[in-house]
Protein backbone atom coordinates (compact mmCIF):
# COMPACT_ATOMS: atom_id res chain seq x y z
CA UNK A 1 0.00 0.00 0.00
CA UNK A 2 1.44 3.53 -1.08
CA UNK A 3 1.97 5.87 1.65
CA UNK A 4 -0.67 8.16 0.46
CA UNK A 5 -3.19 5.38 0.41
CA UNK A 6 -2.28 4.47 3.94
CA UNK A 7 -2.56 8.33 5.17
CA UNK A 8 -6.21 7.98 3.40
CA UNK A 9 -6.75 5.79 4.69
CA UNK A 10 -6.08 7.29 8.36
CA UNK A 11 -7.87 10.31 7.51
CA UNK A 12 -10.71 8.03 6.83
CA UNK A 13 -10.97 6.12 10.39
CA UNK A 14 -9.99 9.24 12.23
CA UNK A 15 -13.35 10.94 10.97
CA UNK A 16 -15.26 7.32 11.27
CA UNK A 17 -13.96 7.03 15.18
CA UNK A 18 -15.05 10.60 15.73
CA UNK A 19 -18.23 10.27 14.26
CA UNK A 20 -19.16 7.11 15.92
CA UNK A 21 -18.15 8.78 19.53
CA UNK A 22 -20.14 11.82 18.81
CA UNK A 23 -23.32 9.90 17.71
CA UNK A 24 -23.03 7.56 21.04
CA UNK A 25 -22.43 11.14 23.39
CA UNK A 26 -25.18 13.07 22.03
CA UNK A 27 -27.61 9.64 22.15
CA UNK A 28 -26.72 8.23 25.65
CA UNK A 29 -28.20 11.03 27.67
CA UNK A 30 -31.01 10.99 25.33
CA UNK A 31 -31.81 7.15 25.93
CA UNK A 32 -31.13 6.92 29.84
CA UNK A 33 -33.28 10.06 30.31
CA UNK A 34 -30.90 11.35 32.71
CA UNK A 35 -31.85 14.74 34.47
CA UNK A 36 -29.55 17.00 33.28
CA UNK A 37 -27.59 18.09 36.47
CA UNK A 38 -26.46 21.80 36.48
CA UNK A 39 -23.34 21.47 37.82
CA UNK A 40 -22.19 18.37 36.03
CA UNK A 41 -22.64 20.33 32.67
CA UNK A 42 -20.96 23.60 34.13
CA UNK A 43 -17.97 21.06 34.81
CA UNK A 44 -18.25 20.00 31.25
CA UNK A 45 -17.96 22.83 29.63
CA UNK A 46 -14.86 24.47 31.81
CA UNK A 47 -13.55 20.65 31.53
CA UNK A 48 -13.53 21.05 27.53
CA UNK A 49 -12.15 24.52 27.33
CA UNK A 50 -9.56 23.49 29.76
CA UNK A 51 -8.22 20.25 27.75
CA UNK A 52 -8.74 22.79 24.83
CA UNK A 53 -6.18 24.40 26.37
CA UNK A 54 -4.04 21.61 26.84
CA UNK A 55 -4.35 20.11 23.72
CA UNK A 56 -3.10 23.19 22.07
CA UNK A 57 0.13 22.89 23.48
CA UNK A 58 0.39 18.94 23.59
CA UNK A 59 4.17 18.02 22.77
CA UNK A 60 4.42 14.91 20.23
CA UNK A 61 5.82 12.34 22.35
CA UNK A 62 9.52 12.35 21.01
CA UNK A 63 10.09 8.73 19.89
CA UNK A 64 7.80 9.93 17.14
CA UNK A 65 8.40 13.48 16.40
CA UNK A 66 7.53 13.03 12.91
CA UNK A 67 7.84 16.02 10.99
CA UNK A 68 5.12 14.95 8.35
CA UNK A 69 2.79 17.99 7.99
CA UNK A 70 2.07 18.26 11.64
CA UNK A 71 0.57 15.09 12.43
CA UNK A 72 -0.13 14.55 15.97
CA UNK A 73 0.97 10.75 15.72
CA UNK A 74 0.57 10.41 19.94
CA UNK A 75 1.34 13.51 21.94
CA UNK A 76 1.76 13.99 25.07
CA UNK A 77 -1.93 15.45 26.33
CA UNK A 78 -1.70 16.40 30.11
CA UNK A 79 -6.16 15.68 29.96
CA UNK A 80 -6.09 13.05 32.41
CA UNK A 81 -7.01 15.13 35.46
CA UNK A 82 -9.89 16.68 33.65
CA UNK A 83 -12.05 13.02 32.40
CA UNK A 84 -10.92 10.98 35.48
CA UNK A 85 -12.24 13.55 37.82
CA UNK A 86 -15.49 13.72 35.99
CA UNK A 87 -15.95 9.88 35.61
CA UNK A 88 -15.70 9.04 39.03
CA UNK A 89 -17.42 12.15 40.65
CA UNK A 90 -19.91 13.19 37.86
CA UNK A 91 -20.47 10.92 35.54
CA UNK A 92 -19.19 9.25 32.77
CA UNK A 93 -20.77 11.50 29.88
CA UNK A 94 -19.65 14.89 31.33
CA UNK A 95 -16.07 13.10 30.92
CA UNK A 96 -17.13 11.93 27.68
CA UNK A 97 -18.41 15.81 27.11
CA UNK A 98 -15.84 17.24 27.67
CA UNK A 99 -13.13 15.31 25.84
CA UNK A 100 -14.77 15.29 22.47
CA UNK A 101 -15.88 18.80 22.91
CA UNK A 102 -12.40 19.90 24.04
CA UNK A 103 -10.18 18.14 21.64
CA UNK A 104 -12.82 19.13 18.84
CA UNK A 105 -12.71 22.49 19.64
CA UNK A 106 -8.84 22.27 20.12
CA UNK A 107 -9.08 21.11 16.39
CA UNK A 108 -11.31 23.99 14.75
CA UNK A 109 -8.84 26.39 16.43
CA UNK A 110 -5.92 24.66 14.82
CA UNK A 111 -4.75 25.44 11.09
CA UNK A 112 -3.09 23.05 8.73
CA UNK A 113 -2.90 19.48 9.19
CA UNK A 114 -2.89 17.13 12.57
CA UNK A 115 -6.38 18.31 12.68
CA UNK A 116 -7.92 14.76 12.41
CA UNK A 117 -5.70 13.61 14.75
CA UNK A 118 -6.96 15.91 17.71
CA UNK A 119 -10.74 14.81 16.47
CA UNK A 120 -9.55 11.21 16.99
CA UNK A 121 -7.74 11.49 20.23
CA UNK A 122 -10.82 13.65 21.73
CA UNK A 123 -13.46 10.67 20.32
CA UNK A 124 -10.92 7.88 21.34
CA UNK A 125 -11.49 9.42 25.11
CA UNK A 126 -14.95 9.51 24.88
CA UNK A 127 -15.34 5.93 23.83
CA UNK A 128 -13.04 4.91 26.87
CA UNK A 129 -15.05 6.56 29.66
CA UNK A 130 -18.35 5.36 27.82
CA UNK A 131 -17.15 1.37 27.72
CA UNK A 132 -16.24 2.12 30.88
CA UNK A 133 -19.68 3.20 32.53
CA UNK A 134 -20.63 -0.15 33.15
CA UNK A 135 -18.30 -0.90 35.51
CA UNK A 136 -18.35 2.88 37.13
CA UNK A 137 -19.27 1.59 40.54
CA UNK A 138 -17.11 -1.32 41.05
CA UNK A 139 -14.27 0.90 40.03
CA UNK A 140 -15.37 4.11 42.41
CA UNK A 141 -15.61 1.18 45.15
CA UNK A 142 -11.73 -0.50 44.19
CA UNK A 143 -9.98 2.81 43.50
CA UNK A 144 -11.62 5.41 45.45
CA UNK A 145 -11.67 3.78 48.85
CA UNK A 146 -9.82 6.05 51.52
CA UNK A 147 -7.02 3.91 51.83
CA UNK A 148 -3.57 3.03 50.44
CA UNK A 149 -4.59 0.24 48.86
CA UNK A 150 -7.06 2.25 47.02
CA UNK A 151 -4.38 5.31 45.87
CA UNK A 152 -3.03 2.25 44.73
CA UNK A 153 -5.61 0.37 42.84
CA UNK A 154 -6.35 4.02 41.46
CA UNK A 155 -2.88 4.35 39.98
CA UNK A 156 -2.85 1.13 38.48
CA UNK A 157 -6.41 1.76 36.73
CA UNK A 158 -5.22 5.32 35.82
CA UNK A 159 -2.66 4.28 33.89
CA UNK A 160 -3.68 1.53 32.63
CA UNK A 161 -6.23 3.43 30.64
CA UNK A 162 -3.63 6.12 29.44
CA UNK A 163 -1.51 3.24 28.22
CA UNK A 164 -4.81 1.82 26.76
CA UNK A 165 -5.16 4.73 25.15
CA UNK A 166 -1.96 5.02 23.75
CA UNK A 167 -0.51 1.78 22.53
CA UNK A 168 -4.11 -0.08 21.82
CA UNK A 169 -6.11 3.13 20.68
CA UNK A 170 -3.19 5.55 18.73
CA UNK A 171 -0.92 3.51 17.51
CA UNK A 172 -2.44 1.38 14.94
CA UNK A 173 -3.40 5.40 13.42
CA UNK A 174 0.70 5.86 13.84
CA UNK A 175 1.37 2.48 12.06
CA UNK A 176 -0.92 3.18 9.52
CA UNK A 177 0.00 7.19 8.86
CA UNK A 178 3.20 7.03 8.52
CA UNK A 179 5.85 3.76 7.27
CA UNK A 180 6.55 2.82 10.69
CA UNK A 181 5.86 -1.03 11.41
CA UNK A 182 3.67 -1.72 14.31
CA UNK A 183 6.06 -2.79 16.63
CA UNK A 184 8.66 -0.18 15.81
CA UNK A 185 6.23 2.46 16.61
CA UNK A 186 5.60 0.67 19.40
CA UNK A 187 9.60 0.38 20.99
CA UNK A 188 10.24 4.17 20.22
CA UNK A 189 7.42 5.18 22.10
CA UNK A 190 8.04 2.35 24.81
CA UNK A 191 11.78 4.02 24.88
CA UNK A 192 10.25 7.44 25.20
CA UNK A 193 10.53 8.86 29.21
CA UNK A 194 8.46 11.73 28.62
CA UNK A 195 5.39 9.52 27.96
CA UNK A 196 6.06 7.44 31.28
CA UNK A 197 6.96 10.41 33.60
CA UNK A 198 3.87 12.38 31.96
CA UNK A 199 1.31 9.56 32.76
CA UNK A 200 2.47 8.83 36.11
CA UNK A 201 2.06 12.97 36.84
CA UNK A 202 -1.29 13.80 34.89
CA UNK A 203 -2.90 10.22 36.76
CA UNK A 204 -1.29 11.13 40.14
CA UNK A 205 -3.21 14.54 39.90
CA UNK A 206 -6.12 13.02 39.07
CA UNK A 207 -5.80 11.19 42.21
CA UNK A 208 -5.26 14.31 44.09
CA UNK A 209 -8.48 16.05 42.54
CA UNK A 210 -10.85 12.97 43.37
CA UNK A 211 -9.66 13.00 46.84
CA UNK A 212 -9.52 16.67 47.62
CA UNK A 213 -12.86 17.53 45.86
CA UNK A 214 -15.06 14.52 46.83
CA UNK A 215 -18.35 16.35 46.87
CA UNK A 216 -17.62 17.35 43.44
CA UNK A 217 -17.81 20.93 44.30
CA UNK A 218 -17.32 23.07 40.84
CA UNK A 219 -14.93 25.46 42.19
CA UNK A 220 -12.70 23.02 43.61
CA UNK A 221 -12.46 20.78 40.86
CA UNK A 222 -11.66 23.61 38.25
CA UNK A 223 -9.07 25.43 40.60
CA UNK A 224 -7.43 22.34 40.55
CA UNK A 225 -7.09 21.89 36.91
CA UNK A 226 -5.62 25.01 36.91
CA UNK A 227 -2.15 23.64 38.04
CA UNK A 228 -2.68 21.42 34.81
CA UNK A 229 -2.79 23.72 32.10
CA UNK A 230 0.31 26.04 33.76
CA UNK A 231 1.75 22.15 33.45
CA UNK A 232 1.24 21.55 30.11
CA UNK A 233 2.31 25.25 29.06
CA UNK A 234 5.70 24.58 30.78
CA UNK A 235 6.54 21.19 29.19
CA UNK A 236 5.40 23.71 25.94
CA UNK A 237 8.12 26.10 26.67
CA UNK A 238 10.85 22.99 27.79
CA UNK A 239 10.39 21.94 24.58
CA UNK A 240 10.84 24.92 22.66
CA UNK A 241 13.99 25.57 24.40
CA UNK A 242 14.97 22.16 24.27
CA UNK A 243 14.52 22.17 20.33
CA UNK A 244 16.72 25.55 19.55
CA UNK A 245 18.96 24.52 22.22
CA UNK A 246 19.65 21.19 19.99
CA UNK A 247 19.90 23.50 16.80
CA UNK A 248 22.09 25.81 18.69
CA UNK A 249 24.62 22.80 19.47
CA UNK A 250 24.48 21.42 15.86
CA UNK A 251 25.22 24.71 14.35
CA UNK A 252 28.16 25.28 17.12
CA UNK A 253 29.64 22.30 16.18
CA UNK A 254 29.54 23.07 13.06
CA UNK A 255 31.61 26.70 13.19
CA UNK A 256 34.52 24.73 15.06
CA UNK A 257 34.55 22.36 12.89
CA UNK A 258 34.44 25.20 9.88
CA UNK A 259 37.72 27.22 12.23
CA UNK A 260 39.38 24.53 11.97
CA UNK A 261 38.73 23.65 8.12
CA UNK A 262 37.38 26.67 7.19
CA UNK A 263 34.91 24.80 4.87
CA UNK A 264 31.43 25.83 5.28
CA UNK A 265 30.29 22.36 4.05
CA UNK A 266 29.89 20.57 7.64
CA UNK A 267 27.62 24.02 8.66
CA UNK A 268 25.15 23.62 5.62
CA UNK A 269 25.00 19.88 6.56
CA UNK A 270 24.10 20.65 10.32
CA UNK A 271 21.43 22.74 8.86
CA UNK A 272 20.51 20.18 6.93
CA UNK A 273 19.87 17.76 9.29
CA UNK A 274 17.88 20.38 11.56
CA UNK A 275 15.73 20.89 9.26
CA UNK A 276 14.96 17.23 7.77
CA UNK A 277 12.18 15.24 8.75
CA UNK A 278 11.80 11.31 7.99
CA UNK A 279 14.59 9.70 5.25
CA UNK A 280 11.75 8.00 3.80
CA UNK A 281 10.35 9.82 1.75
CA UNK A 282 11.71 13.45 1.73
CA UNK A 283 15.23 14.45 0.44
CA UNK A 284 16.59 17.97 0.77
CA UNK A 285 19.62 18.86 -1.59
CA UNK A 286 21.45 22.23 -1.59
CA UNK A 287 22.37 23.10 -4.88
CA UNK A 288 25.03 25.84 -6.30
CA UNK A 289 24.30 27.94 -9.27
CA UNK A 290 27.76 27.86 -9.80
CA UNK A 291 27.64 28.60 -13.66
CA UNK A 292 24.90 30.31 -16.07
CA UNK A 293 23.84 26.41 -17.25
CA UNK A 294 21.15 24.75 -15.25
CA UNK A 295 22.63 21.84 -16.52
CA UNK A 296 26.19 22.76 -14.64
CA UNK A 297 24.62 23.62 -11.39
CA UNK A 298 26.17 20.98 -8.75
CA UNK A 299 24.57 19.37 -5.54
CA UNK A 300 27.13 20.28 -2.21
CA UNK A 301 25.05 18.95 0.26
CA UNK A 302 22.06 16.29 0.21
CA UNK A 303 19.99 14.40 2.73
CA UNK A 304 17.83 11.61 1.73
CA UNK A 305 17.22 9.07 -0.82
CA UNK A 306 19.57 8.85 -4.07
CA UNK A 307 18.02 10.58 -6.73
CA UNK A 308 16.33 8.52 -9.63
CA UNK A 309 17.05 9.20 -13.30
CA UNK A 310 13.22 10.82 -12.80
CA UNK A 311 14.24 12.56 -10.10
CA UNK A 312 17.44 14.06 -11.95
CA UNK A 313 15.16 15.39 -14.79
CA UNK A 314 12.55 16.80 -12.61
CA UNK A 315 15.54 18.53 -10.51
CA UNK A 316 16.75 19.95 -13.80
CA UNK A 317 13.12 21.30 -14.93
CA UNK A 318 12.13 23.03 -11.69
CA UNK A 319 15.67 24.54 -11.33
CA UNK A 320 15.14 26.28 -14.52
CA UNK A 321 11.26 27.50 -13.50
CA UNK A 322 13.52 29.19 -10.56
CA UNK A 323 16.24 30.41 -12.38
CA UNK A 324 13.61 31.93 -15.01
CA UNK A 325 10.31 32.46 -13.62
CA UNK A 326 12.27 35.37 -10.68
CA UNK A 327 9.84 33.70 -8.15
CA UNK A 328 11.31 33.05 -4.24
CA UNK A 329 10.38 28.85 -4.90
CA UNK A 330 8.67 27.41 -7.09
CA UNK A 331 7.31 23.53 -6.98
CA UNK A 332 6.70 21.20 -10.34
CA UNK A 333 4.84 17.80 -9.75
CA UNK A 334 6.36 14.82 -11.23
CA UNK A 335 5.15 11.36 -12.27
CA UNK A 336 6.15 10.05 -8.42
CA UNK A 337 7.50 12.84 -6.75
CA UNK A 338 7.08 16.73 -5.82
CA UNK A 339 9.89 18.74 -6.46
CA UNK A 340 10.08 22.38 -4.15
CA UNK A 341 13.01 24.68 -4.73
CA UNK A 342 13.55 27.68 -3.00
CA UNK A 343 16.00 30.13 -3.88
CA UNK A 344 19.07 30.88 -1.85
CA UNK A 345 20.05 34.57 -2.31
CA UNK A 346 21.81 37.13 -0.35
CA UNK A 347 19.08 39.40 -0.08
CA UNK A 348 15.75 39.26 -2.07
CA UNK A 349 17.07 41.84 -4.86
CA UNK A 350 20.49 39.89 -5.27
CA UNK A 351 21.11 36.89 -7.74
CA UNK A 352 20.54 33.32 -7.57
CA UNK A 353 23.36 31.64 -5.21
CA UNK A 354 21.70 28.24 -5.41
CA UNK A 355 18.56 26.53 -4.21
CA UNK A 356 17.54 24.25 -1.65
CA UNK A 357 15.72 21.51 -2.88
CA UNK A 358 13.02 19.39 -1.12
CA UNK A 359 11.66 16.26 -3.20
CA UNK A 360 9.18 14.48 -1.70
CA UNK A 361 6.94 11.30 -2.60
CA UNK A 362 3.26 12.84 -3.30
CA UNK A 363 2.11 16.19 -2.16
CA UNK A 364 4.60 18.68 -1.85
CA UNK A 365 5.55 20.75 1.13
CA UNK A 366 2.61 22.05 2.93
CA UNK A 367 2.42 25.76 3.15
CA UNK A 368 2.93 25.91 7.00
CA UNK A 369 6.12 23.73 6.39
CA UNK A 370 7.27 25.92 4.39
CA UNK A 371 8.66 28.13 6.65
CA UNK A 372 11.34 26.02 7.80
CA UNK A 373 13.23 25.45 4.32
CA UNK A 374 12.53 29.40 3.64
CA UNK A 375 14.53 30.29 7.07
CA UNK A 376 16.92 27.57 5.79
CA UNK A 377 17.71 28.91 2.40
CA UNK A 378 18.38 32.28 4.30
CA UNK A 379 20.94 30.79 6.66
CA UNK A 380 22.66 29.10 3.86
CA UNK A 381 22.82 31.87 1.79
CA UNK A 382 26.17 33.39 3.11
CA UNK A 383 27.56 29.77 3.66
CA UNK A 384 27.45 29.36 -0.55
CA UNK A 385 28.95 32.65 -1.40
CA UNK A 386 31.98 30.89 0.73
CA UNK A 387 32.04 27.81 -1.16
CA UNK A 388 31.86 29.66 -4.21
CA UNK A 389 34.64 31.86 -3.04
CA UNK A 390 36.82 29.05 -1.99
CA UNK A 391 35.84 27.12 -5.69
CA UNK A 392 37.25 30.27 -7.29
CA UNK A 393 40.42 31.12 -5.00
CA UNK A 394 41.21 27.17 -5.74
CA UNK A 395 40.97 27.36 -9.44
CA UNK A 396 42.59 30.65 -9.46
CA UNK A 397 45.61 28.63 -7.59
CA UNK A 398 45.74 26.33 -10.23
CA UNK A 399 45.27 28.38 -13.80
CA UNK A 400 47.37 30.30 -15.18
CA UNK A 401 45.95 33.71 -15.54
CA UNK A 402 46.84 34.58 -18.92
CA UNK A 403 45.57 31.72 -21.03
CA UNK A 404 42.74 29.87 -18.62
CA UNK A 405 45.29 27.17 -18.52
CA UNK A 406 46.77 24.92 -15.85
CA UNK A 407 49.85 26.57 -14.40
CA UNK A 408 53.24 25.61 -13.80
CA UNK A 409 52.57 23.37 -10.16
CA UNK A 410 48.86 22.54 -11.24
CA UNK A 411 50.43 20.94 -14.42
CA UNK A 412 53.31 19.66 -12.62
CA UNK A 413 50.73 18.01 -9.98
CA UNK A 414 48.87 16.46 -13.25
CA UNK A 415 51.94 14.98 -14.64
CA UNK A 416 52.76 13.31 -11.03
CA UNK A 417 49.49 11.95 -10.61
CA UNK A 418 49.74 9.72 -14.21
CA UNK A 419 53.41 8.81 -13.38
CA UNK A 420 51.85 7.82 -10.09
CA UNK A 421 49.22 5.78 -12.03
CA UNK A 422 50.37 2.27 -12.54
CA UNK A 423 47.92 0.96 -14.73
CA UNK A 424 48.18 3.84 -17.01
CA UNK A 425 51.49 5.32 -17.64
CA UNK A 426 51.51 8.06 -20.54
CA UNK A 427 53.56 10.77 -22.62
CA UNK A 428 54.13 13.89 -23.04
CA UNK A 429 54.61 17.10 -25.18
CA UNK A 430 56.45 19.90 -24.67
CA UNK A 431 56.66 22.72 -26.62
CA UNK A 432 57.94 26.44 -27.34
CA UNK A 433 56.96 29.19 -29.62
CA UNK A 434 59.55 29.77 -32.61
CA UNK A 435 61.31 33.08 -32.50
CA UNK A 436 58.82 34.39 -29.53
CA UNK A 437 60.56 37.78 -28.41
CA UNK A 438 60.53 38.74 -31.79
CA UNK A 439 56.99 39.32 -31.98
CA UNK A 440 57.26 41.09 -28.56
CA UNK A 441 59.50 43.21 -30.37
CA UNK A 442 58.26 44.31 -33.48
CA UNK A 443 53.96 43.95 -32.57
CA UNK A 444 54.47 44.97 -29.01
CA UNK A 445 54.05 42.82 -25.81
CA UNK A 446 49.85 42.96 -25.79
CA UNK A 447 50.43 41.15 -29.58
CA UNK A 448 52.58 38.55 -28.14
CA UNK A 449 50.03 38.13 -25.18
CA UNK A 450 46.90 37.74 -27.82
CA UNK A 451 49.60 34.92 -29.44
CA UNK A 452 50.13 33.08 -26.63
CA UNK A 453 46.21 33.10 -25.50
CA UNK A 454 45.50 31.80 -29.59
CA UNK A 455 47.79 29.14 -28.92
CA UNK A 456 46.46 27.77 -26.19
CA UNK A 457 43.10 27.63 -28.03
CA UNK A 458 44.53 25.84 -30.36
CA UNK A 459 46.33 22.97 -27.98
CA UNK A 460 43.33 22.81 -26.25
CA UNK A 461 41.29 21.61 -29.16
CA UNK A 462 44.30 19.40 -30.52
CA UNK A 463 44.73 17.00 -27.45
CA UNK A 464 42.39 14.54 -26.29
CA UNK A 465 39.62 14.03 -24.01
CA UNK A 466 41.62 13.23 -21.48
CA UNK A 467 44.58 15.27 -21.93
CA UNK A 468 45.48 18.64 -19.65
CA UNK A 469 47.77 21.34 -20.74
CA UNK A 470 49.64 24.29 -18.94
CA UNK A 471 51.60 26.84 -19.44
CA UNK A 472 55.29 26.46 -17.70
CA UNK A 473 57.21 29.42 -18.69
CA UNK A 474 56.79 32.38 -20.81
CA UNK A 475 56.10 30.87 -24.30
CA UNK A 476 56.66 27.28 -23.66
CA UNK A 477 53.71 24.75 -23.09
CA UNK A 478 53.70 21.27 -21.34
CA UNK A 479 50.50 18.77 -22.55
CA UNK A 480 50.51 15.68 -19.86
CA UNK A 481 48.48 12.54 -21.95
CA UNK A 482 47.53 9.61 -19.83
CA UNK A 483 47.72 6.33 -21.38
CA UNK A 484 48.96 7.50 -24.94
CA UNK A 485 52.23 5.90 -26.62
CA UNK A 486 54.95 7.94 -28.29
CA UNK A 487 53.08 6.94 -31.57
CA UNK A 488 49.82 8.57 -30.23
CA UNK A 489 51.73 11.28 -28.67
CA UNK A 490 53.42 11.85 -31.96
CA UNK A 491 50.75 12.27 -33.53
CA UNK A 492 49.23 14.24 -31.74
CA UNK A 493 52.11 16.77 -31.57
CA UNK A 494 52.11 16.73 -35.63
CA UNK A 495 48.50 17.82 -35.44
CA UNK A 496 49.38 20.62 -32.61
CA UNK A 497 52.34 21.63 -35.13
CA UNK A 498 50.23 22.31 -38.38
CA UNK A 499 47.06 24.01 -36.38
CA UNK A 500 50.12 26.69 -35.26
CA UNK A 501 51.58 27.37 -38.50
CA UNK A 502 48.25 27.11 -40.33
CA UNK A 503 46.52 29.54 -38.06
CA UNK A 504 47.05 32.16 -39.42
CA UNK A 505 49.07 33.92 -36.50
CA UNK A 506 51.77 35.62 -38.34
CA UNK A 507 55.24 37.72 -37.86
CA UNK A 508 55.80 41.51 -38.60
CA UNK A 509 57.49 39.53 -41.65
CA UNK A 510 54.11 37.85 -42.60
CA UNK A 511 55.96 34.29 -41.83
CA UNK A 512 53.74 32.02 -39.87
CA UNK A 513 54.18 31.76 -36.07
CA UNK A 514 55.32 28.21 -35.48
CA UNK A 515 56.34 26.14 -32.81
CA UNK A 516 59.21 23.41 -31.81
CA UNK A 517 57.93 20.10 -30.04
CA UNK A 518 59.33 17.59 -28.33
CA UNK A 519 57.84 14.32 -27.16
CA UNK A 520 58.60 11.84 -23.84
CA UNK A 521 56.71 8.77 -23.22
CA UNK A 522 57.13 7.26 -19.62
CA UNK A 523 59.02 4.51 -19.44
CA UNK A 524 59.81 2.38 -15.97
CA UNK A 525 61.31 4.69 -13.24
CA UNK A 526 60.52 7.63 -14.98
CA UNK A 527 59.86 11.05 -12.32
CA UNK A 528 58.57 14.14 -13.51
CA UNK A 529 61.72 15.98 -13.65
CA UNK A 530 63.68 12.91 -15.99
CA UNK A 531 60.81 12.96 -18.75
CA UNK A 532 60.60 16.58 -18.72
CA UNK A 533 64.34 16.44 -18.89
CA UNK A 534 64.11 14.09 -22.03
CA UNK A 535 61.39 16.06 -23.57
CA UNK A 536 63.09 19.27 -23.03
CA UNK A 537 66.26 17.75 -25.03
CA UNK A 538 63.94 16.78 -28.02
CA UNK A 539 62.40 20.40 -27.74
CA UNK A 540 66.17 21.66 -27.94
CA UNK A 541 67.18 19.11 -30.56
CA UNK A 542 63.87 20.12 -32.46
CA UNK A 543 65.45 24.00 -32.22
CA UNK A 544 68.33 22.99 -33.44
CA UNK A 545 67.19 21.29 -36.45
CA UNK A 546 65.95 24.51 -37.56
CA UNK A 547 62.39 24.90 -35.64
CA UNK A 548 58.68 23.70 -36.40
CA UNK A 549 59.28 20.37 -35.92
CA UNK A 550 58.48 17.32 -33.57
CA UNK A 551 61.08 15.23 -32.15
CA UNK A 552 60.98 12.55 -29.87
CA UNK A 553 63.13 12.35 -26.89
CA UNK A 554 64.11 8.54 -26.28
CA UNK A 555 65.20 7.32 -22.92
CA UNK A 556 68.98 6.00 -22.33
CA UNK A 557 67.91 2.15 -21.74
CA UNK A 558 66.21 1.81 -24.83
P1 LIG B 1 63.16 30.35 -29.69
O1 LIG B 1 62.64 30.03 -31.01
O2 LIG B 1 64.61 29.99 -29.53
O3 LIG B 1 62.35 29.80 -28.60
O4 LIG B 1 63.16 31.92 -29.63
P2 LIG B 1 62.34 32.84 -28.65
O5 LIG B 1 62.41 34.23 -29.13
O6 LIG B 1 60.97 32.29 -28.49
O7 LIG B 1 63.24 32.66 -27.38
P3 LIG B 1 63.05 32.93 -25.87
O8 LIG B 1 62.47 31.70 -25.21
O9 LIG B 1 64.33 33.39 -25.35
O10 LIG B 1 62.02 34.11 -25.76
C1 LIG B 1 60.90 34.08 -24.99
C2 LIG B 1 60.28 35.44 -24.93
O11 LIG B 1 58.94 35.35 -24.48
C3 LIG B 1 60.97 36.33 -23.93
C4 LIG B 1 59.88 37.10 -23.23
O12 LIG B 1 59.94 38.48 -23.46
C5 LIG B 1 58.62 36.59 -23.86
N1 LIG B 1 57.61 36.34 -22.88
C6 LIG B 1 57.67 35.58 -21.77
N2 LIG B 1 56.47 35.58 -21.13
C7 LIG B 1 55.62 36.37 -21.87
C8 LIG B 1 54.28 36.79 -21.71
O13 LIG B 1 53.57 36.40 -20.78
N3 LIG B 1 53.77 37.60 -22.66
C9 LIG B 1 54.50 38.03 -23.72
N4 LIG B 1 53.91 38.85 -24.61
N5 LIG B 1 55.79 37.68 -23.86
C10 LIG B 1 56.33 36.86 -22.96
MG1 LIG C 1 60.54 30.41 -27.91
MG1 LIG D 1 61.10 29.91 -24.61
Amino acid sequence: MTLERRQRLHAFASIAVFVVAALLVVALPLVSRQRVSWPAALLSIVGALVITLIAINGLPVRGLRIRRGDFSAEALFQDAPVEIPLFALMSPESAAIAALGGFTLAAALRTGPGRLDLLRHGAVRALLVLLLAPLRPDLLALALAPTVGGAIWFMILGTAAALCIVFVCSLPFVALHTSLSLGVAMQRLGRDKRLWSGVFVTVFWSYVIARLAPSGVPAAIISLWLPVVAYSLLLRRIDDQAVELHRLRLVRDAVQAMLGARDPLPQINAILSSIHGTLIDETISIITASSPAVDDWKVVASLGQQPTTADVELRRRTLSRLKFAGMPSVVLQGDYASMHAFGIRLSDDEDLLGALLVRRKGAPVPDNAQKQYVAAAREIAPLLRDIRSIAAQQSAATTDALTGLKNRAAIFDRLRAMLGDVVRNGAILLFDLDHFKRINDELGHAAGDQVLRRVSEIALDSVRAGDAVGRIGGEEFLVVMPGATSDSAMMVGERLRLSISLSGLRHATGDPVTASLGVAAATIGDTAETLVARADAALYEAKRAGRNRIIEGVAESA
